[in-house]
């Protein structure tokens, strides 16, 4: 296992000044796997206070403020701000009364009660780089033997756990949906009895940790094996066929438009804003709910379609249909058809029409709703190819207009 030289460098200085200190969590598990962690948590036997007198030196940056009460430090080296850890001591918590967060936590002086309260086995180890050397790692409940067979498990008994924090229900299917893992029988039996409790939960967290699912590369299976666990965060979606479906898709917005293809656009519409998954994404999925029947037949159709999503968007609607029909020949042959109008010199709406609206004023077209008109004229003959999109037929077409119209 390798330690990034800033983290192994403060795990160093923590044990030097006499505490015991290790690497924890995320970092260590991704590490195991051969991946590249997101960010490196230290857990301590220091108290915050400790941990700041250690770091007080010019070579580092100590940040305390919001995360003291649950005993985080943050240090990074003072030339380099990626280079950061969060330094925590160790902590048990105490009665959880709100399914969600502990009453109080109590900082302690042994590792095993800070493992002990951690959610996954893989989750729940420790590291450390010893001068040697070598690495020190506690693993208390089997995280490394889950870890190689792939098994995402509870420490302790699993009723307990997500009933003390049901937010964990979640996080263990995006853990699972991440990186494969099977979920231990009697781990899946308690996500599924306690999944009532997600109600209690935070709409935001439940929002992000629904992205984290559908983010993963493996979230097909997982969301199919908990199929009731996905319809009571996302009321209405059809986990059934997930495992096939979602394999298809390579983002997770298009999984969540797959995965709720047969929603009332208004119940999800709402449903998305409370997980507060943000405003365009949210307009992005219901956009495809709503046009996946749309007419695909003819060249204004098409246009349509094109003025409608953009070229990003018609790419992501075509995924979305391709997806649900992969056999069908004239969905693949709408999509090249659309994707062509998005060549210059094409015009698809008013937009890309080679005339603009001071052009037409020049011609001699009052500003107002005729202007508007005239614009959307044009634009309609050039669509059914009555005139092309040049712009000298088109000021002729508007003194013919002009002329027939006095
Ligand atoms: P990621 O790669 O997604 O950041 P992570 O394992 O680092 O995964 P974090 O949410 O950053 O997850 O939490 C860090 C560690 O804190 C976890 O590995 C776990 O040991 C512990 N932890 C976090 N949230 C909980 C929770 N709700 N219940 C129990 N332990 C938790
Ligand atoms: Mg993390």
């Amino acid at each position: 296992m390798q330690f990034p030289s800033y983290a192994a460098e403060m795990i160093g200085r923590l044990r030097e000044a006499g505490f015991s200190a290790y690497a924890v969590g995320g970092c260590v598990r991704d590490s195991l796997l051969g991946r590249e962690p997101n960010d490196w948590d230290i857990t301590t036997s220091a108290r915050p206070h400790e941990t700041e007198a250690v770091f007080l030196d010019p070579r580092y940056r100590v940040r305390t403020g919001n995360g003291l009460k649950h005993g985080t430090v943050t240090v990074s080296l003072a030339d380099d701000s990626r280079a950061v850890c969060e330094i925590t001591t160790y902590r048990a918590d105490g009665e959880y009364s709100d399914h969600r967060r502990p009453d109080a936590v109590r900082f302690v002086s042994d590792i095993r009660e800070d493992l002990s309260r951690r959610d996954f086995t893989v989750n729940a180890m420790a590291a450390a780089p010893l001068p040697d050397g070598t690495v020190e790692l506690v693993d208390l409940f089997g995280g490394q033997d889950d870890l190689a067979a792939g098994i995402l498990r509870c420490v302790g008994d699993p009723m307990c756990r997500f009933d003390e924090d049901a937010l964990r229900i979640l996080r263990g299917l995006r853990f699972a949906a991440r990186y494969g893992f099977t979920v231990e029988e009697r781990t899946a039996d308690g996500m599924r009895t306690l999944a009532p409790l997600l109600s209690q939960i935070a709409p935001e967290r439940i929002g992000t940790e629904l992205t984290g699912i559908l983010s993963g590369v493996h979230c097909g299976p997982i969301i199919q094996q908990f199929g009731d666990i996905l319809r009571r965060i996302l009321p209405g979606c059809s986990p059934e066929n997930a495992s096939e479906l979602l394999t298809r898709a390579d983002s997770w917005v298009l999984r969540t438009a797959l995965l709720c293809r047969d929603c009332a656009p208004e119940k999800l519409c709402g449903t998305l804003m409370r997980y507060a998954l943000g405003a365009s994404v949210t307009e992005r999925i219901l956009r495809m709910l709503v046009h996946r029947s749309a007419p695909l037949a003819d060249h204004r159709d098409l246009c349509r379609l094109a003025d409608t999503f953009g070229e990003e968007g018609v790419r992501e609607y075509f995924a979305f249909l391709l997806a649900l029909c992969p056999e069908d020949p004239d969905v693949a042959k709408a999509y090249a058809r659309t994707i062509r109008l998005f060549a210059p010199g094409v015009c698809y709406n008013t937009a890309t029409l080679a005339v603009d609206g001071r052009m037409l004023r020049e011609a001699g077209i009052p500003p107002g709703p005729a202007l508007g008109r005239m614009l959307r004229t044009l634009t309609d003959a050039v669509i059914e190819g009555t005139l092309p999109n040049r712009r000298e037929e088109l000021l002729a077409a508007v003194q013919v207009y002009k002329e027939e119209n006095k």
